[in-house]
């Protein structure tokens, strides 16, 4: 193998011990720790586990946190009251509603509903029009930490070839965003993208987003690329990203691995997101300028 494989464990833990730094601070500053609400509807195991992890790493950083969960016949009309009081709480800095939803509930009605500058997860519609925007505000969470571990690397992205593939509200969409911002020159395939692997092929960053297993794979690499794998899909083998992980670290010269990569990231960054939110709420101070990471 060629590549050097990104260590997102590592920079996940390093971006951790900042934010428990940072909230000492913020402690001394406010009287005060910042308070993390998260809310599942319904009984999905994998939303369960996230939402633990979330817990625990808020303990770690000296957050505090709480978590309703509501039964899965819950209505709209319920959870949408939940969201609206969690927003007026003045000791709740941020608010995660974990996604999927149950199908009966509309996710962009809740992710509306959320007081944005409570919206740790980036997702309101004013925290993504901020971003398109390139004015300051909450960035997504694995995408923010698609960019730290770019710039943990020390990766070039002033006027380089960046490839994002997947254009999720979640993922690829602000992904692609925040390279803009860093002055990459950024092209987005999805579906219908004609000739995917040889468009990713230009790619000096590849940034994979799709939910498809090994989708990419040698002829998607340029040599010498960088490949961020944000893809997570548990199939009979265990656990697989987006690219075919072998037959690209063959070309590339630094690639994330799936478990490992990217995961680790986006708990870290939600602890930076709560921290900033909590900053912004209690103190006034803003949000950092897009294109840096919630820690610059
Ligand atoms: P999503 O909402 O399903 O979006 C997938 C995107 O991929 C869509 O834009 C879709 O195109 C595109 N796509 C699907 N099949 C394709 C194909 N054959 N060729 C090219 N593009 C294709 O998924 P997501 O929420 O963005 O998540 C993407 C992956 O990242 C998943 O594996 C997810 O589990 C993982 N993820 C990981 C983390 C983490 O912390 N590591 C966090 C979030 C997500 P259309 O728009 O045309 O349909």
């Amino acid at each position: 193998m060629a590549a050097r494989v990104i260590d997102g464990k590592a920079v996940g833990a390093a971006v951790r011990a900042r934010v428990r730094e940072e909230v000492a601070a913020y402690e001394a500053e406010a009287g005060r720790v910042p308070n993390l609400v998260t809310v599942i509807v319904g009984d999905d195991p994998a939303s369960e586990i996230y939402v633990a992890n979330k817990h625990r790493a808020c303990e770690e950083a000296g957050m505090r946190s709480a978590h309703h969960g509501l039964g899965g016949e819950t209505s709209e009309a319920e959870l949408l009251e939940l969201v609206g009081a969690l927003g007026r709480d003045d000791d709740v800095d941020g608010i995660l509603v974990q996604l999927p939803l149950p199908a009966h509930l509309d996710p962009d009605a809740v992710v509306a509903a959320l007081d944005p500058g409570k919206d740790v997860d980036g997702l309101t519609p004013l925290n993504a029009g901020l971003l398109a925007h390139g004015t300051p505000g909450l960035v997504p969470c694995t995408p923010a930490g698609v960019i730290e571990l770019l710039r943990h690397e020390g990766v070039e992205l002033e006027g380089v070839e960046a490839v994002v593939v997947g254009r999720s509200k979640l993922v690829g969409v602000p992904v692609a965003r925040l390279l803009l911002a860093a002055n990459a020159t950024v092209t987005v395939c999805h579906s219908r993208t004609r000739e995917l692997a040889a468009t990713c092929a230009r790619a000096d960053v590849l940034v994979a987003a799709v939910g498809v297993p090994e989708l990419l794979g040698a002829d998607a690499v340029k040599p010498g690329a960088v490949v961020i794998d944000v893809g997570m899909n548990r199939t009979e083998d265990g656990l697989r990203g987006d690219v075919e992980f072998a037959a690209a670290a063959a070309r590339a010269a630094a690639i994330t691995p799936v478990p490992g990569g990217v995961g680790p990231m986006t708990i870290a960054m939600l602890l930076a997101n709560t921290l900033q939110a909590a900053r912004a709420r209690t103190l006034g101070t803003g949000p950092r300028r897009v294109g840096h990471t919630p820690l610059e």
